[in-house]
């Protein structure tokens, strides 16, 4: 069965309960607006977007989609990989970033332009998201949360279930496909509401606001800006990379990540690349190090010395074995463990 609305076409799905999408960042807002929805008898779809940045847990260049949570709470969800387009749009944002490196609104706008893009594909009628008006500083004002709604082309067809009441009707409420008398009206940055809801619909395990984003992570953005700076053309598995172990570069600009422990080390080689170094210790348990963009060796003794620092048993010479991906290109040199001042001096 399907209603006509002015923008798009009000579809049900086969059970003939009409279908939404709903952003889903694995936060508890976005599943109460999962809950809130269902609760009305609508079907939900669960888009959420993978990025370098957050999306997927990192496990080298594989990507493991993380959707337990929604099999959980009995939601279908699906994962779209926008890491490609993201990458693009972060290193120049139209409406800045955040207090960090967090660009939240062009983030809003690309996820939910990609979601109503998506209406047919889904058989769906309207996007909606689980933002609460005044929650957040940048994203969630009431203008920005405006322009998200314009920019994405979504004009009428976003729904804001959290905080519904307290913005325009959108046209599956004009319809009554969604009954807005149904729907919430929360307001600003308090979370005791949605604790309640959470107990309510039998929500638990849910992360804390904005847990997941690395891009507003005070230290990781730091050094998201200063590789952006120094490289600004790293690509998604440099992103990617980012994320795990400590970073340094050395003088010819070269990039050096050293893994903090075992699951770092492995996840460091499946992530090795043409071109890319593996460094490890020949003697006894160590890190791993992944020496990038690197166009000679000159500073192997100085990248060996940064390796040794983190050795788990530290002697006064260490043997370090390079390597590269794939090839028999092995070459082992002696070296000193770098000092305090030389690993502070180069890390990142
Ligand atoms: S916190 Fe991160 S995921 Fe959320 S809107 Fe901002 S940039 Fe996007």
């Amino acid at each position: 069965m399907k209603i006509q609305s002015p923008n798009h076409q009000i579809t049900k799905s086969p059970n003939s309960s009409p279908t939404g999408i709903v952003l889903h960042s694995g936060g508890l807002d976005s599943t109460i607006a999962c809950k809130v929805l269902q609760a009305q008898g609508i079907h939900i779809i669960a888009l959420y977007f993978i990025t370098p940045f957050f999306g997927y847990k990192v496990e080298g260049q594989k990507k493991i989609l993380s959707n337990r949570a929604m099999v959980d709470q009995g939601i279908e969800s699906k994962g779209i990989d926008i890491s490609e387009v993201y990458l693009k749009m972060i290193k120049n944002p139209e409406h800045g970033y955040g207090k960090h490196m967090n660009p939240c609104i062009d983030c809003r706008i690309l996820m939910i332009r990609n979601a109503i893009n998506r209406l047919d594909e889904f058989n769906a009628s309207f996007v909606a998201t689980g933002e609460v008006l005044g929650q957040r500083p940048m994203s969630q004002r009431r203008d920005a949360l405006r322009i998200i709604e314009r920019e994405s082309g979504a004009d009428g067809q976003l729904l804001r279930p959290l905080s519904a009441l307290h913005l325009p009707p959108t046209d599956v409420e004009n319809k009554g496909v969604v009954d807005r008398s149904r729907l919430l009206g929360l307001t600003g940055r308090g979370r005791k509401d949605q604790i309640i809801l959470a107990e309510k619909y039998g929500i638990k395990d849910y992360p804390a606001p904005a847990g997941g984003c690395v891009l507003a992570d005070p230290i990781l953005s730091l050094r998201f800006k200063c590789m952006f700076r120094l490289r600004p053309e790293l690509d998604v598995n440099d992103c990617v990379l980012l994320r795990m172990g400590r970073h340094f570069v050395l003088p010819d600009g070269s990039w050096l990540v050293i893994g903090r422990d075992k699951r770092e080390n492995a996840k460091l080689v499946s992530m090795m690349m043409e071109g890319d170094i593996k460094l490890d210790l020949t003697a006894g348990y160590g890190p791993t190090g992944l020496w990038r963009k690197t166009c000679s060796d000159v500073y192997a003794d100085l990248a060996a010395g940064i390796l040794c620092r983190y050795a788990r048993i530290r002697r006064r010479l260490e043997e370090v074995r390079l390597s590269g991906p794939g090839t028999e290109n092995v070459k082992t040199i002696t070296t000193f463990q770098a000092s305090d001042e030389i690993v502070n001096k180069y890390k990142v």
